[in-house]
């Protein structure tokens, strides 16, 4: 398929599919493009990963794994690879933190994070990407005020793939009751006063009434880490 061909197929599903439940719209995505398909997780839980295990058993998630995790994130991914029908795929960057530190001084991450996130999460992600034609995310509306337009399915023009966010029409509220339901993995940092998990550096808990990812990369005016820009 071109990647005219891919865009139009993009545009088209996010109109057909608006109005349709999760696992309507992952099987979509996996009878259209089979191994060409994967899920990307940051291991806050693993409600798409299991919704596409559904659809697509031994779907490949992909974890960006930046070398700032919290251990109760790397927990949570080896605990997924362990009991879902996943194939997990950890994607690392081209340095590690001692070496990112040698090139650019310590704590990058507080004087340039754009840069940080550039080097560890989004040159990763395109990397990784490159085997396939779609990816998932587990991108709501309900977040943050930029993520309010996600569409379930839409064109990611600079990867130029079809992104799929089967639950952006999902609430909060709607997660935590597929979680109970299904007894799905989720990260224990969400039960400590975290409601969004990154890296450990810019990560902290949020206080009652501020929106879920008001504790990532809180006091700086970065919200988003370049992913799905
Ligand atoms: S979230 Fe923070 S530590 Fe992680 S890659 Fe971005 S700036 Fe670096």
């Amino acid at each position: 398929m071109t990647v005219t061909d891919l865009q139009a197929l993009a545009e088209r599903a996010g109109r057909e599919l608006e109005e349709a439940p999760a696992p309507e719209i992952l099987r979509w995505a996996a009878e259209t493009f089979g191994e060409r398909f994967c899920v990307t997780s940051s291991m806050e839980d693993a409600v798409v990963a299991h919704l596409a295990s559904r659809a697509l058993p031994g779907v490949d998630v992909v974890f960006l794994d930046t070398g700032y995790h919290f251990p109760e994130t790397i927990g949570t991914r080896d605990a997924v690879a362990a009991v879902m029908d996943v194939n997990v795929i950890t994607l690392t960057p081209r340095a590690s933190v001692a070496e990112q530190d040698a090139a650019h001084g310590p704590r990058l991450h507080d004087r340039d994070p754009d840069l940080c996130c550039a080097l560890r999460k989004v040159e990763p992600l395109e990397r990784g990407l490159a085997a396939y034609d779609a990816w998932a995310t587990g991108l709501r509306r309900d977040e943050s005020p930029t993520r309010a337009g996600t569409p379930v399915v839409g064109w990611d023009e600079r990867r130029r793939k079809v992104k799929v966010s089967p639950i952006a029409r999902w609430t909060q509220e709607d997660v935590d009751a597929y979680i109970a339901e299904h007894g799905v993995l989720a990260n224990p940092l969400l039960m400590d006063g975290y409601a969004s998990v990154g890296c450990a550096p810019c990560t902290r808990r949020i206080a009652a009434g501020e929106d879920a990812r008001a504790g990532r990369w809180s006091g700086l005016a970065k919200t988003e880490c370049g992913l799905h820009g």
